[in-house]
C-alpha cells in the first residue's frame, strides 16, 4: 500500500480537476490528483459537445449564469496559454416554425437579463446570408457571435501538464473507495493507496455525490443521463461556419450541429433521460 502525503488532495482529474489543480499550482502547495481512470480527461470532459457557451440561455440569476456568463471572456487567454485550439466560431439559433419563431423574443430578454448583450434577431434572409446552405425551413434566428469551440480533450490534457509542471503529483488508476475525518484532515483510501491531505476538493464529476457521502453529505444527488454523438469524417460536410442550434435553446441544444474544426470534423447528438446509477439520495429513499 502507498503512503502520500499532501496539502490538498483532489479528487477527479477532468476538466474541474485539471483545472483547479493548475490554478492551485501557482501558490506554494503539495497537491495530488487522484482518479479512477488509468489516465486524465474525466468522464464529461472527454465526451461533450466541445462548445465554450456565452451563457445567454442560462436560467437568470443562478450560480451557472454567473460562472458561463463570468468565464466567456477568459477563454481566449487561457487556450492562448494553454497553446490549445479555440475559436470564436458564433452560433445561429434557428426557428423551423411559427412557434419556436414566436419564442426568439423571449429568448433575447432571457440573453439580456444573463447580461449578454450582443444577440441579434435575424430574418431568414439574414440567417442565410451568414449561412447559405441552411434548410429553406428556417424562418428566423438569433446570432450568438461569442459561442465558440475549443478541443475538450488537449483542454484538460493541457490543463493536467501545466499542472505537473507546476509540481502537481497525478495517481490514476486510483478509484477512491473511502474517504474520512483524520486529525484536522482527510484520509482518503484506494485499493491501493493511503492519501493524507489538509484538504479534499470533490472534483469527482457524476460521481462527486459518492465522495461527499463517505463524508455523510447527502444533500446533492447526480443526475447522470446519456447522450449520442456521431462525430466522423464521413458525415456530409456542410459549408457552415459556426454552430446552430435549434430552438428552444434548452430543451433542443441536444441537437446542434458543430462545424469542422478538431480532426473528426463534424459531430451531432441527441439526449435520452435515462438515470445509469441510483444517486445516494434515491439508494436512501429505496
Ligand atoms: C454530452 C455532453 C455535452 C456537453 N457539452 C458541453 C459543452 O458543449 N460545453 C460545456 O461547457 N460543457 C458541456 N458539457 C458539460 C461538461 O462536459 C461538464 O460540465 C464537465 O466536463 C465536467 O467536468 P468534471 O471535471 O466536473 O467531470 P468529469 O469530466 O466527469 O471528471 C470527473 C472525474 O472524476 C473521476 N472520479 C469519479 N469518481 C472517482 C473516485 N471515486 N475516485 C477517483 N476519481 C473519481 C472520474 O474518473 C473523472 O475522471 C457537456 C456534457 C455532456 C455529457
Amino acid at each position: 500500500m502507498d503512503k502520500y502525503q499532501a496539502d490538498v488532495l483532489i479528487v477527479g482529474a477532468g476538466a474541474v480537476g485539471a483545472a483547479l489543480a493548475r490554478e492551485l499550482s501557482k501558490h506554494s502547495l503539495d497537491i495530488i490528483v487522484a482518479d479512477r481512470l488509468n489516465d486524465v480527461g474525466g468522464d464529461a470532459s472527454k465526451s461533450n459537445s466541445a462548445i465554450v457557451h456565452t451563457g445567454f440561455d442560462a436560467p437568470p440569476g443562478t450560480l451557472e449564469s454567473e460562472m458561463v456568463v463570468g468565464s466567456n471572456p477568459m477563454w481566449d487567454r487561457l487556450c492562448g496559454e494553454l497553446d490549445i485550439p479555440f475559436k470564436r466560431v458564433g452560433a445561429i439559433l434557428v426557428a423551423l416554425n411559427e412557434q419556436e419563431e414566436a419564442e426568439l423574443p423571449g429568448i433575447m430578454a432571457k440573453a439580456r437579463k444573463n447580461r449578454v448583450y450582443d444577440l441579434d434577431l435575424l430574418t431568414s434572409a439574414q440567417v442565410r446570408n451568414m449561412e447559405s446552405d441552411v434548410s429553406d425551413a428556417v424562418r428566423a434566428g438569433i446570432s450568438v457571435p461569442r459561442e465558440s469551440i475549443t478541443d475538450p480533450f488537449l483542454l484538460v490534457v493541457a490543463l493536467a501538464e501545466n499542472a505537473c509542471a507546476n509540481g502537481v503529483r497525478f495517481l490514476v488508476d486510483c478509484e477512491i473507495n473511502n474517504l474520512t475525518a483524520d486529525g484536522g484532515g482527510y484520509l482518503a483510501e484506494s485499493d491501493s493507496a493511503r492519501i493524507r491531505a489538509r484538504y479534499v476538493v470533490n472534483a469527482a464529476g457524476l460521481f462527486s455525490d459518492r465522495i461527499s457521502g463517505f463524508l455523510g453529505i447527502h444533500d446533492s444527488g447526480c443526475i447522470r443521463a446519456e447522450d449520442s454523438f456521431i462525430s466522423s469524417t464521413a458525415l456530409p460536410r456542410f459549408a457552415c461556419n459556426g454552430l446552430f442550434f435549434q430552438c428552444p435553446p434548452r430543451l433542443r441544444r441536444a441537437s446542434c450541429w458543430l462545424p469542422p474544426f478538431m480532426a473528426t470534423g463534424s459531430a451531432g447528438q441527441r439526449r435520452r433521460n435515462s438515470k445509469t446509477r441510483p444517486t445516494p439520495n434515491e439508494q436512501a429513499r429505496a
